[in-house]
């Protein structure tokens, strides 16, 4: 008997134990995990495998987020297309927008392209900006330290542990940095373009100049005005890269490559989107290896 009840107490202290955490996407849910570890329950909702901008708002995902005590997003627009209705139909108070157990990540970035004026100039689905600040690995430590905050302010009990695994999380990261940096030096002065705006935060950081969009605004298919304007444009500037996601159509990044002699290159947008990008880690230095080598 007292077995058994020894057995039942460990079995709800490991099943209490956890917080349930929804994040919109895989890297958010990766760096979740380097700070909660055990003491977390991670549900990434957006597979890597498709548009970040409209992923399927499936009946699953209702479920999942019922569940959830904390949800973290991306913000900055980014889950515009597909969260907003879900929250509301999983009548969870607890992850609504301004609850405690809501987090939107971009309100700690340091946002650019923010468009200057109320104009549609940046296209409707970068309307506040670009949102895509997890293409540079400088800001995976403000992520992480963002998250740690959230996880110490709705699991009090357990900080100590939050600020360890933050702690030794950050010391292990910038150890990567510093080789990321070094290596990254290649990359200053190499020119590309792009399909949609995903890599401007590591362009700017490592010196990249991005020389157009196959798209002619973020998130407007292109037209053939706009691709014979991009091909002037690359030869002219001797681009000989063009960076491409795995969600897009991927014909004319390849008409446009041969017209120009250029190389098409698959980018990785989020953990897990391409080979080679199932860590933290190698999701950066994929990224890295495939823009600038
Ligand atoms: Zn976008």
């Amino acid at each position: 008997m007292k077995k058994i009840l020894l057995i039942l107490i460990v079995l709800t202290n490991t099943v209490f134990a956890s917080l349930k955490v929804d994040t919109s996407y895989s890297t958010l849910g990766a760096i979740v995990k380097e700070i909660g570890k055990d003491k977390v329950d991670v549900v990434v909702l957006g597979s890597s495998k498709y548009d970040p901008h409209f992923i399927v708002p499936k009946p699953s995902l209702l479920s999942k987020l019922r569940g959830a005590d904390l949800l973290v997003i991306n913000g900055a627009g980014l889950e515009l297309g597909w969260l907003p209705p879900l929250i509301q139909n999983a009548h969870n108070r607890d992850i609504k927008n301004g609850a405690k157990g809501f987090l939107d990540i971009s309100h700690s970035i340091n946002m650019i392209d923010k468009p200057t004026s109320v104009s549609r100039a940046f296209g409707d689905v970068h309307a506040q900006g670009n949102p895509h600040y997890s293409s540079d690995p400088h800001q995976v430590i403000v992520i992480a330290k963002a998250i740690a905050n959230k996880l110490i302010e709705l699991d009090g009990e357990n900080h100590t542990y939050y600020e360890k695994n933050l702690a030794n999380f950050t010391k292990r990261w910038t150890l990567f940095l510093k080789s990321y940096d070094m290596d990254a030096k290649v990359c200053r002065g190499k020119k590309v373009v792009q399909y949609h705006e995903l890599y401007n935060y590591f362009l700017k950081r490592y010196g990249v100049e991005s020389v157009g969009n196959i798209e002619p605004l973020p998130g407007i298919s292109p037209s053939s005005k706009h691709t014979l304007e991009l091909i002037f444009k690359m030869k002219k500037n001797n681009v000989k890269t063009i960076l491409q996601d795995v969600y897009h159509e991927r014909k004319t990044a390849k008409f446009i490559a041969d017209k120009v002699g250029a190389e098409v290159k698959i980018v990785p947008h989020d953990l897990g989107s391409v080979d080679k990008s199932d860590t933290l880690e190698e999701f950066y230095n994929t990224i890295k290896d495939q823009i600038c080598q």
